[in-house]
Parts: structure tokens; C-alpha cells; sequence
């Protein structure tokens, strides 16, 4: 649906791998592909009694990427807590990241708007964090079982928060390839969404032209492309305009996003509070 009354407010969270060759917060290789498990230690096996102790070369990333999204603060503090959630894939039940006191703040990152101008899209953050495990579903006479491999545990991400300044899926596109062109310049991430080391998320709502409040957003989820995260928008963007339309609510939630259907699927997300 082209519905002219209408206009889409698009937030994007990026999580980047970063390319050190050691996790965030012990000395475990960073290696992909290797067999399961292989690289693990006490650490980032969330052991109790460990002491995590964070790789320099995984903030001064973070600092180059801070600067290079022209933030206007990285704090000379900046602190980590523990976000809680219970999934099979995390040892600890908690992810290390930033909440409070993240690494940076206050960016931008430019588009162009058309006729040799360009426009700003606000950052609001920069923070960094740990990766979880892997779920691995077995095939055959294993189909009944999951394994997990947590070599990923514990692999650096940093994680880059967008304003809802984004106004079209081809905008959230344009501001995507800039961002990663700019993790690849770095040497920070190789960029790669379809291998799983860039991941975005989309925040997304409609409101009517004019109007300044935000509507209720929905999360979206598993774009592994980034023509994926275009087609992604646009069908959320239409299936909401047309719930409106019809003078029904969209509801908060997270969709999944099938690349096979083109279609979204409701999930229920991971439980989750913040300590
Ligand atoms: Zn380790």
C-alpha cells in the first residue's frame, strides 16, 4: 500500500563482531569454525569465583568507531552490568553488556537526501557486550535433541543504537551500508550479515504526517541481509498502515522476519530484565 497519509519511524540496532582474536573478557580464541566447544575456559564458561577482565583492544574499537560516528561523548568511566535473561545459550544466565554508562553517546551518521545533500541520523549510543552460545538442532536420529557450542560465548559485540530518525526501509538500507562501510574501513568488523558477524534490529512504527508522538513500535528480527532489512521494513510498514487503516491497534511486539515467505512471525521473545 502507498498510503501518502502516512510516514514509517524507523530505529536501527546494529551488533557488530568485532575482530579481535580474543573474546571480550578472557584469553579463549575468537576462531569460527572450529569443532564445538574447543574454545571455552572457566570465563566464558560463567564458572563461579572467575574474574573477567576486559580485552583493551575491544574498547579501543569501540573508541575508533565512537569517533568516527562523530559521538559526542565517550565517557572517560563507562560501566558494564549484568543483563539477565535464561536461555539455554547463555552459561551464565546473564549477558555481560552496558546499560547506565555506555562507551559513547551523541553521534551521527550522514545520507545522502537526495540533489548532493545529506542528512544526519542521530546515534544514540555505543556500547559493548558479550556474545552468547550457539544452539545447535541435531538432524536424524538426533531431530529430538539441541546441542550447544559455546565458542561463540563471549566474542566481542559492539552494539551502535540509532534515533528513530530513519523515515524509509531504502534509508534504513543507506544508513546500513554507510555504518558498515565504516566498521570495514576501521579494520573493527569484516561486515559480513549473511555469516551472522553484523546483525541489525529494526524498531518500526507509523504515525500520520504531521503528527510528532511515536506510534507503538514493533521489534523486527532475523534480517540476515541487507535487502532482507528493505523488504523486511516494507511489509511491516504496509501491515501496519493497513491495521490502521481499518481503525485496529498494532500491538508491541517482535517479528521475525522469514526470507523463504516474505512474511513476518510473531514470537515471544526472550525474558529479560535489567539488573
Ligand atoms: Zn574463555
Amino acid at each position: 500500500m502507498n498510503d501518502h497519509t502516512f510516514e514509517s519511524v524507523i530505529g536501527l540496532e546494529v551488533h557488530a563482531q568485532l575482530l579481535t582474536q580474543s573474546k571480550i573478557f578472557c584469553g579463549c580464541s575468537t576462531r569460527f569454525g572450529d569443532k564445538p566447544n574447543s574454545h571455552t575456559c572457566p570465563v566464558c564458561l560463567g564458572m563461579p569465583g572467575v574474574l573477567p577482565v576486559i580485552n583493551r583492544l575491544v574498547v579501543e574499537y569501540g573508541v575508533m568507531t565512537a569517533l568516527a560516528l562523530h559521538c559526542e561523548e565517550v565517557p572517560p568511566r563507562s560501566i558494564f552490568a549484568r543483563k539477565n535473561y535464561f536461555y539455554p545459550d547463555l552459561p551464565k544466565g546473564y549477558q555481560i553488556s552496558q546499560y547506565e554508562s555506555p562507551l559513547a553517546l551523541r553521534g551521527y551518521l550522514e545520507i545522502p537526501a537526495g540533489e548532493n545533500r545529506l542528512r544526519k541520523i542521530g546515534i544514540t549510543r555505543v556500547h559493548l557486550e558479550e556474545d552468547a552460545g550457539k544452539l545447535v538442532h541435531g538432524e536424524g536420529p538426533e531431530s529430538e535433541s539441541s546441542f550447544v557450542d559455546l565458542n561463540r560465548a563471549g566474542v566481542p559485540l559492539m552494539e551502535i543504537v540509532s534515533e528513530p530518525d530513519l523515515r524509509t526501509p531504502e534509508e534504513a538500507g543507506e544508513y546500513l551500508r554507510r555504518l558498515t562501510a565504516i566498521l570495514v574501513y576501521l579494520g573493527v568488523c569484516d561486515g559480513k550479515m549473511e555469516e551472522g558477524s553484523l546483525r541489525c534490529d529494526a524498531n518500526v512504527s507509523i504515525r500520520r504526517r504531521g503528527e510528532t508522538a511515536l506510534g507503538v513500535k514493533t521489534e523486527l528480527k532475523n534480517m540476515n541481509s541487507f535487502k532482507n532489512v528493505e523488504k523486511a521494513l516494507a511489509k511491516e510498514i504496509e501491515r501496519q498502515i493497513e491495521l490502521v487503516s481499518k481503525g485496529k491497534k498494532v500491538v508491541q511486539e517482535t517479528l521475525l522476519w522469514d526470507p523463504d515467505n516474505e512474511v513476518t512471525l510473531s514470537m515471544r521473545g526472550k525474558e529479560e530484565a535489567h539488573d
